[in-house]
């Protein structure tokens, strides 16, 4: 149980700008994958850049 931890994907609603984590889809050894939030908790939008992606996404 000692992997190496991971970094979790966060992504922004591009609605309301809330920052949401990443839900982990599938577990294959070592290779967890992220993804956006099915919907927004705060504004129901399922519209979503990655945290990393955002600065580039609001220009
Ligand atoms: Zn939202």
């Amino acid at each position: 149980m000692a992997h190496t931890p991971e970094h979790p994907r966060t992504y922004v609603c591009t609605d309301c700008q809330v920052v949401h984590a990443g839900t982990v889809t599938g577990r294959e050894a070592g290779d967890h994958h992220y993804e956006a939030p099915a919907e927004c908790g705060a504004c129901g939008s399922n519209e979503f850049v990655e945290a990393d992606n955002w600065p580039h996404h609001r220009e």
